[in-house]
């Protein structure tokens, strides 16, 4: 996204305030009318503001708010606080036996100084999309919690992602947790990514979980947001060659850039589907 954007530059002053409650973060967020952005990890947020794709008057940083920390299981779903870093997912134990698709994606996204720092609730919050975690929030079914000054609401990741770095979270509301159905025994996942070099944003991905319910599949980096195709999910659910589903992916609006043309990322959306099912666990 950045190398586009010419030389490096400093980021224009803003103020620093670092909360120590969630109902103050929403307060400040709150009172700034928009102009305040939160700081989790830095990773994508201090790049953009060097760059001055963003500009706020102040970073509101999360990093002392206990509200955003934890994984914790409520029956069959697991909750991860938005502050969670990626290293301790991959640390955690429990993510990854709730979770197989944390285990397949979280090596493909970047490099271990950005995972030792990146959040989860950054990357959704973010909405990149050529970013691997929101698309498996969509293949995971998802429910991402928000609080702002009207209390907190719970919204499916299907709902969450409108457009190209837009989502459906307000200015004034921060992303608290994101809950996961736990994976059954009976549950099969599959993930492949095609990169230029390894750690790079995606080309083309896909996610798949399939379940009692059937497919269910989610895309990135192939359009202005991660998407999932109801109509190639049903043609899977009764047919689960890959090649008789296929047909469904002209339905996407494949970005076309300097990386790669729409065509080559459809053509690269359908191998990275079909290795996806070819990889799929057993
Ligand atoms: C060289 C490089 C390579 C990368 N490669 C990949 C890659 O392959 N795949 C990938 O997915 N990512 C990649 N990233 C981005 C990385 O994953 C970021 O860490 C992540 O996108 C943002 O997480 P963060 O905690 O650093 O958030 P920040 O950068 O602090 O914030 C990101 C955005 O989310 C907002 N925000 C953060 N937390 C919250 C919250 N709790 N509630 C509401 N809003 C919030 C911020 O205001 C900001 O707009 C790369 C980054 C770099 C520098």
């Amino acid at each position: 996204m950045f190398s586009v954007m010419g030389g490096t530059m400093k980021a224009p002053d803003f103020d620093y305030l670092r909360p120590a409650t969630l109902d103050a973060a929403i307060a400040l967020l709150a009172s700034s009318d928009g102009d305040a952005m939160p700081l989790a990890g830095g990773q994508s947020l201090m790049p953009m503001m060097n760059f001055r794709v963003a500009s706020p008057s102040a970073l509101i940083d999360l990093a002392d708010l206990a509200e955003l920390r934890g994984i914790s299981r409520d029956g069959s779903s697991i909750r991860i606080g938005a502050m969670t870093r990626y290293a301790e997912l991959a640390a955690s134990a429990e993510v990854m036996a709730a979770l197989p698709l944390f285990g397949m994606a979280l090596p493909h996204i970047a490099h271990d100084a950005i995972r030792n720092r990146g959040t989860l609730g950054g990357t959704i919050a973010l909405g990149d999309p050529a970013a691997e975690m929101p698309a498996l929030a969509l293949a995971l079914g998802a429910k991402i919690e928000l609080a702002g000054p009207d209390g907190t609401r719970v919204i499916d990741a299907d709902e969450f992602y409108l457009g190209y770095y837009e989502t459906a979270r307000a200015p004034d509301e921060l992303i608290v947790a994101i809950h996961y159905p736990v994976a059954l025994s009976d549950h099969r996942f599959g993930f492949h990514e095609l990169t230029q070099r390894h750690g790079d944003y995606a080309l083309a991905g896909a996610v798949v979980a399939r379940t009692a319910q059937g497919h269910r599949v989610a895309f990135f980096g192939v359009a202005d947001r991660p998407l999932r195709l109801p109509a190639l999910e049903q043609a899977l659910n009764t047919n689960p060659d890959v090649q008789s589903a296929l047909h469904h992916l002209s339905a996407i609006a494949f970005t076309g850039d300097v990386k790669a043309s729409a065509a080559t990322r459809q053509r690269l959306a359908a191998v990275a589907l079909t290795r996806a099912l070819q990889g799929m666990t057993q």
